[in-house]
């Protein structure tokens, strides 16, 4: 699948057309990659999030990048961790449908995701990396945009989770399987 990979970095760096922001309900900044893509943008974003009332969990809001090198960001927030039976997984996977539709809808051609839910929101990253992936790879094969797609994991030990969760899946040549 050469429209989608993993990487690792600071997303607030990233040369995508949209990132997206882990975000909270309010939309009015907090702390992990969401503060960090607030001081990165400026003030100007937080004052365009003011306008826009909040945001459901599971849903996305867009806005302009402002001091970003990208041109929008899709604020998700993503679900809080209570276990697993209230709906989580749910919600996980309609974050990243979401964003990935509001960006298809805007002609938006690369979108850079953070590991939504999995630092603050405690959203255990094997099962947070399955539900992603899934969302995004069902998402690409049913459209062809955006182009590219990146998982943006802050650290290296959160891309293997993701790289080994991604091989578990999808590299398997299903020849191999007949
Ligand atoms: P949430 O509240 O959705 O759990 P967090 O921001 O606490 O959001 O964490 C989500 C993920 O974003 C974590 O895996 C964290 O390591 C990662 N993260 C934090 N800062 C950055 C950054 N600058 N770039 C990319 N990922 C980041």
């Amino acid at each position: 699948m050469d429209r989608f990979s993993i990487i690792v970095g600071d997303i607030t760096c990233s040369d995508a057309e949209a990132i997206v922001n882990a975000a909270n309900t309010t939309l009015l900044g907090g702390s992990g990659v969401d503060g960090a893509i607030h001081r990165a943008a400026g003030p100007e974003l937080l004052a365009e999030c003011r306008t826009l009332g909040g945001c459901e969990t599971g849903q996305a809001k867009l806005t302009a990048g402002y001091r970003l090198q990208a041109k929008y960001v899709l604020h998700t927030p993503g679900p809080i961790w209570r276990g697993g039976g209230h709906g989580e997984a749910a919600l996980l996977a309609s974050c990243y449908r979401s964003c990935l539709t509001l960006s298809a809808e805007r002609g938006i051609r690369t979108v850079d995701f953070p590991s939504i839910s999995t630092g603050v929101y405690r959203y255990p990253l094997p099962q947070a990396a399955t539900v992603a992936l899934k969302a995004i790879m069902d998402f690409l094969a049913e459209h062809d945009l955006p182009e590219r797609v990146r998982m943006v994991c802050h650290t290296e030990d959160a891309a293997q989770v993701y790289r080994q969760t991604w091989n578990f899946w999808y590299a398997e040549s299903k020849t191999d399987r007949m």
